[in-house]
């Protein structure tokens, strides 16, 4: 386990700390120097050694605490000093994670880079909440799309939500009524359902549910907070309607 001279780029998955794989746990405690997002938990940082150093490249919306560039150089400079490196994101580090542009700046300075997988937050929130993401019977397909500011009118989500189809934004809580907007504007129903999960896995994760035209009064009403995640799609709405049939048969 003891590999140094190596960018570790891992997977801290979705939060639950019971949610990591043994290959990261194991990294983690054998680290030398951890550089880690905002989103990993204190619960899994606990299990870095305690000589270890670690290093917050927390990324916010707004501000940029560390540019990407530079935290290229710090872990190839620290793989270079002959440290053991783990380089650890939430969920999948190649999801939504800038997990290539860091093994691209690796592979460039002649570093060996591992990439471990993660639990994605998609698949850690839909078992949380038990929401299928494909279902025989209403959903064959599966799409992840970033629903943040930049470039979000540009982008074409055309077929990739609708009937029989499933579609989870990333980082879409400040753009919710764009999104809507731009949903029902490519022709998906206003009443296509929605569910809308905040802080998956953790203690205070939230499962919201409603029509996708109401979207931006659920974001606003609740107080949605990053990170939550939209899922749009049949889907969404078959606990409720399994709940509805087993509470008219238990009337009857
Ligand atoms: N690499 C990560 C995604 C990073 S982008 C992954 O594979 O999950 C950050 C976005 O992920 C957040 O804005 C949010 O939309 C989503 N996210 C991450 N963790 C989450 C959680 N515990 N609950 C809900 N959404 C989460």
């Amino acid at each position: 386990m003891r590999n140094t001279g190596i960018i570790h780029l891992v997977g801290a998955g979705p939060g639950d700390p019971d949610l990591l794989t043994l290959r990261a746990a194991r990294l983690i405690a054998a680290a030398d120097v951890i550089v880690h997002d905002g989103l990993v938990s204190d619960d899994i940082l606990d299990f870095a050694h305690r000589d270890a150093t670690l290093i917050s490249v927390a990324k916010r919306r707004s501000h940029h605490s560390m540019a990407q560039d530079e935290i290229n150089a710090l872990l190839v400079r620290e793989a270079r000093a002959g440290r053991m490196v783990v380089r650890l994101k939430g969920g999948d580090p190649l999801v939504f994670g800038r997990g290539g542009e860091e093994a691209e700046a690796a592979r460039a300075a002649g570093v060996a880079v591992e990439i471990v997988p993660g639990i994605s937050a998609a698949n850690g929130a839909a078992a949380a909440a038990q929401i299928a993401l494909t279902h025989r019977d209403a959903s064959s397909a599966v799409s992840f799309v970033a629903g943040q500011c930049k470039g979000l009118a540009e982008q074409d989500w055309a077929g990739l939500a609708g009937k029989g189809r499933t579609l989870v934004i990333y980082m879409g809580v400040k753009t919710a009524p764009q999104i809507a907007e731009k949903l029902m504007a490519d022709g998906l129903a206003p009443d296509m359902p929605i569910a809308v999960i905040e802080n998956a896995t953790r203690s205070a994760m939230r499962v919201l549910r409603g029509p996708l035209a109401a979207l931006p009064d659920l974001v606003e009403r609740e107080r949605v907070v990053s990170p939550a995640l939209i899922v749009i799609g049949e889907v969404t709405a078959r606990e409720d309607a399994t709940l509805a049939q087993l509470a008219q048969e238990t009337a009857r």
